[in-house]
């Protein structure tokens, strides 16, 4: 059986499209959210200009009794470590993601022709080739390329990729092929053949030579590299004028920015038709449209490798993970359409008999189209009556492309109530409001911020379809070490407030009136709003509880028999006597011993328990915390992480400086899609099978992926290994049926399908690997590690794979050429480059600045990022502001992250995705320094600004314009810092200078690049 998908036209499906009418930003209150929410998800209907109006007066109240004011343990200052102050306090290493780059020189040979050019092997068929036409490249059935053939992918030649003559190492003969300056070797590597730049003169790290200067040139040694020579990268014993050590040309070695650029070039212009199978997609840092023609969309599922070996020996051999990260309810742009809803009425979704697989484009209709043969498990199955259709003469039902489900990647079933709790169709989902009211949470503004935003925000709750309304009922609960109640029912004239203080006990003290429809209730909840920050402002309570909220929240959705939401607004170490109390254990000094992965685990089970009953109940949490000093973050993020919620931290809040941010964040997260309650399950088909699964969610049993909630911004990452042999002509076949309950109520299934090639050479897995997306896995891969693994241990597991995956290459693909030369695939000519970015990043390698809860709140957060979010975080974007005409207002070329990149003439933008720099040049032009700032010259700009003044000129405009437009593009609101060159505040900017060495000791690029031919060399040997 062939599962490829000829490119059918796109079926004009006469269904109308479901349409979320959540998330669009846009049109809420200017909030700087996300500008490419999809059209089709529709405006908040509700009254935009309304919801900017000032809200009614609220009534005033006397003050209830709550708790007792005398101070318990008074918290500690704030900004007692370096990032405290940056708000996002969390500064860690990034990538950037969505970067556009000028051509650099080709690869030319590092330096001093002791060092072996790295040599990457371009792919044969894919992605850096010419722009894909729909023709070429989408019509036909994929072909499988044997081994060693040439590239016919005729490619632009670089700038500076022509030979250099200096006395270079012994140079493969060049072809004399079609394709000047790109010398084709037996499998269409390229490069290795070009001499070393004529200024490098001095060997490298020669023994002997080492960290002395550059000399003249020299003639070169046979043997190029010395790995031996090449000092460990983790090491920072080194001087830092041996900095000067490097004869690399940083150049010369492959470039994020060059691939970034080579690929939006290439395949930016045309649409990604899904229709033939194992088709590598181009870059996530690329704009491209997506035509489902029955495979799901990238934006749904991106693999680590679109051509997976035909044996587990193979795969062992190579050593590339096979992994899919997984989007079930990724948001599109408005130009796609959201996923078919497909009602097959009371008999429910047709599936295998056997496996339980989904109808899908791939299952195979046979006797005349009474029985189908299942395309996972080859299950013969009869074919419903109410279902039969004819085949045409191809063997293809008549009706193929008026169903999504025989022609689409993506769609979704109605579920029938066999795929309810108890066989009962659920209610609608309820949001709860669980607000910290201690003396810290009043002091810094928090509370009453919360509570006069929350007053216009509910009348924004996701909502569905054409719904006049959302369906989500809300509740209210305060806290400090008691928990109080808010009877928000409609026919009240006031709020009433029930004080619950035996917390290790929980209890609802009250069911009807807790949870309320918003515009009923509107009056009271108005109310109750306006008289929270009254009601604490003299509070003299610092202590919290924690554990006992949750359990709150999760009981009452319990009591009312819905899913739902706790949004919880914590600050501090939850160290009251209740369930869940927790003591301060933070110690830096177990960083680099056995025990450091005791600050990642969480100090008590408890936690873990409680998350499992609120998976049980479809409860998800979400977190926001606004701590002072330590919180023991990688305890509370238990819950959120286990029930598919997210963790916010702000820390040192400060109304004035982080309400932005904040209610950006606040805004975004209340509005979002969520699906409740959820299951999912990935079906493979004979061969294959997921093993391990990466993300924020519980499992129960080895299959099932339990999600109290899953947004449209969470991924599941799912590992597969063989268990039998795949052929060539079947391929390997993915379903992911996501089974989740929609904002309105609603149940549903949402399938995403996906086909791969298999193949039986190593070049084929090769030549069709994803780079991004194998970073993105083994972060997370990394990142568990550290639970329980020391993390150095981590680290070398790390390098070791890195180093066997392209020692497999090398060994078994490239073309035989010296040992001195690093050969590098094509499709992972930066393997190296990102892998080092996180090895240093804060979690693996965390500098003295990093606290234990910025390592442990990062840590979380990557284990559900998606690949373009771990692309930019770990390896940041650098825009220079200044370089191009002022007159041009498309996104500027990205450069490389590294410090020798900034010119003290310029101004640069530096984001990823979570902390955003504007770093000011010493020697900037006068002029430019007063259209942005004002001032009249660089040391009157102040240091660490975090807002531009607005002024009428064009590049102020452009540059607020391009940070406007890179916050919309990213999950989370960044926080601009303004640093200015030689300022103190440098030394946190140029942690983001990836490729350089950082100050944790972890090794530049250029070291890694060396360690790792070391290691691969071993390897070889
Ligand atoms: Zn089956």
């Amino acid at each position: 059986m062939n599962v490829n998908q000829s490119a059918p036209p796109v079926p004009p499906f006469g269904q109308p499209q479901p349409v979320y009418l959540g998330h669009h930003q846009s049109s809420y209150g200017g909030q700087p959210g996300s500008t490419t929410a999809p059209t089709s998800y529709g405006a908040y209907n509700g009254p935009v200009p309304g919801y900017q109006q000032p809200p009614p007066p609220g009534v005033s109240r006397a003050p209830p009794s709550s708790g007792a004011p005398p101070v318990s343990t008074a918290q500690g200052p704030c900004g007692q470590t370096a990032y405290g102050q940056f708000g996002q306090g969390d500064v860690q290493n990034g990538p950037s993601s969505t970067v556009q780059m000028q051509r650099l020189p080709g690869y030319q040979p590092f330096g001093s022709g002791i060092l072996a050019p790295v040599v990457s092997q371009p792919a044969v068929l894919q992605p850096y080739g010419p722009p894909p036409t729909s023709a070429q490249s989408f019509g036909g059935p994929p072909v499988s390329q044997p081994n060693h053939v040439p590239s016919p992918a005729p490619q632009a030649l670089p700038p500076g990729t022509q030979m250099t003559g200096p006395p270079g190492p012994p140079l493969p003969p060049m072809h004399s092929s079609q394709q000047p300056g790109y010398q084709l070797q037996q499998n269409g590597s390229f490069g290795p053949t070009r001499g070393p730049q004529s200024n490098y003169g001095s060997p490298y790290p020669g023994a002997a030579a080492f960290g002395s200067q550059p000399g003249p040139p020299q003639p070169l040694p046979p043997k190029r590299l010395d790995p031996d020579a090449i000092p460990s990268p983790q090491l920072n014993e080194l001087p830092p004028q041996q900095k000067t050590r490097h004869r690399i040309d940083p150049d010369a070695i492959p470039s994020p920015i060059q691939v970034i650029e080579d690929d939006r070039n290439n395949r930016g212009s045309e649409p990604f038709v899904t229709g033939v199978r194992g088709q590598v997609p181009p870059l996530v840092t690329t704009n491209f449209l997506v035509k489902d023609q029955g495979n799901a969309s990238p934006r749904y599922i991106r693999c680590t490798s679109y051509n997976i070996p035909c044996t587990s020996d193979m795969a062992k051999q190579a050593q590339v993970p096979l992994a899919a990260v997984i989007k079930p309810l990724a948001r599109l742009p408005p130009e796609e359409a959201s996923p078919y809803v497909v009602d097959h009425g009371e008999s429910g979704p047709l599936r295998c008999n056997r496996c339980k697989a989904y109808m899908c484009p791939f299952m195979q209709f046979v006797e005349g189209g009474r029985r189908f043969q299942c395309c996972f498990c080859s299950c013969i199955n009869d074919v419903p009556p109410q279902y039969f259709q004819h085949l045409d003469h191809t063997g293809k039902r008549v009706d193929a492309y008026d169903r999504p489900e025989l022609s689409l990647g993506s769609y979704e079933f109605l579920a029938t109530v066999d795929y309810c709790k108890n066989n009962k169709f659920p209610s609608p989902p309820a949001f709860i409001f669980m607000i910290d009211v201690s003396y810290n949470a009043i002091r810094s503004g928090l509370v009453r911020l919360l509570c006069e935003e929350l007053k216009s925000l509910l009348d924004f709750l996701p909502r569905e379809g054409g719904a006049e309304e959302s369906a989500i009922r809300v509740g209210f609960v305060t806290y400090n070490k008691v928990l109080h109640f808010y009877n928000v029912k409609s026919s009240l004239a006031q709020p009433q407030m029930m004080v619950v203080s035996d917390v290790g006990d929980m209890f609802v003290p009250l069911l009807d009136g807790f949870l309320v429809n918003v515009n009923e209730s509107q009056a009271v909840i108005t109310s109750l709003l306006d008289q929270i920050p009254e009601m604490f402002a003299d509070t003299r309570e610092t202590e919290t509880v924690f554990a006992p909220v949750i359990q709150a929240g999760m009981e009452a959705l319990k009591a009312a028999e819905c899913a739902g939401k706790l949004f919880l607004f914590h600050t501090s170490l939850p160290i009251a006597e209740a369930p869940g109390k927790l003591k301060n254990r933070d110690d830096r000094k177990l960083i680099n011993t056995d025990k450091e992965k005791t600050l990642f685990q969480p100090q008590t089970g408890a936690y873990q328990t409680l998350a499992k009953e609120c998976v049980a109940q479809g409860c998800c949490v979400d977190l926001f915390l606004f701590p002072n000093q330590y919180v023991d973050v990688a305890t509370l993020s238990v819950v959120p992480q286990l029930t598919g919620g997210s963790v916010y931290k702000y820390a040192c809040f400060q109304v004035e400086n982080d309400q932005e941010r904040f209610l950006s964040d606040l805004r975004r997260d209340v509005q979002k899609v969520v699906g409740f309650d959820a299951v999912m399950r990935v079906r493979t088909s004979t061969g294959i099978r997921a093993v391990d699964f990466f993300g924020a969610f519980y499992m129960n049993n080895t299959t099932d992926v339990e999600l109290a909630g899953l947004d449209g911004d969470k991924t599941v990452t799912v590992e597969f290994k063989h268990d039998d042999r795949l052929n060539e002509e079947n391929g390997a076949l993915l379903q992911c049926a996501l089974l989740y309950t929609s904002c309105a109520g609603q149940r549903r299934l949402r399938i995403h399908n996906l086909a791969l090639n298999c193949c039986t050479q190593l070049a084929d897995l090769y030549r069709n690997c994803e780079t991004d997306t194998l970073i993105n896995y083994m972060a997370k891969f990394a990142y568990r590690g550290v639970l329980n693994s020391p993390v150095k241990t981590v680290r070398d597991t790390l390098i070791t794979q890195c180093a066997q995956i392209l020692a497999c290459y090398r060994k078994n693909c490239a073309s035989p050429s010296s040992a001195g030369q690093l050969i590098l695939p094509e499709c992972m000519k930066l393997l190296p480059v990102y892998l080092n970015c996180v090895l240093k990043s804060d979690v693996l390698q965390p500098g003295a600045e990093v606290t234990t809860d910025d390592r442990a709140y990062v840590r979380q957060l990557v284990t559900s990022m998606d690949v373009a979010e771990t692309n930019v975080f770990f390896y940041p974007r650098l825009l220079p502001l200044t370089k191009s005409p002022i007159e041009n207002t498309t996104e500027p070329p990205a450069v490389r992250a590294s410090e020798e990149r900034l010119s003290n003439r310029d101004i640069y933008l530096l984001e990823n995705g979570l902390n955003l720099f504007l770093w000011v040049g010493a020697s900037v032009q006068q002029g430019v320094v007063q259209s942005l700032f004002g001032v009249s010259s660089f040391s009157q700009i102040t240091s660490g600004l975090s807002v531009l003044p607005v002024l009428d000129n064009l590049l102020s405009k452009k540059v607020q314009g391009l940070i406007d437009s890179l916050r919309a593009q990213r999950s989370r609101y960044m926080k601009l810092i303004v640093v200015k060159q030689e300022d103190k505040l440098e030394t946190l900017f140029k942690h983001f200078l990836v490729e350089d060495k950082s100050l944790s000791g972890g090794a530049s690029y250029v070291d890694f690049l060396c360690h790792m031919h070391k290691e691969i060399r071993q390897l070889l040997s």
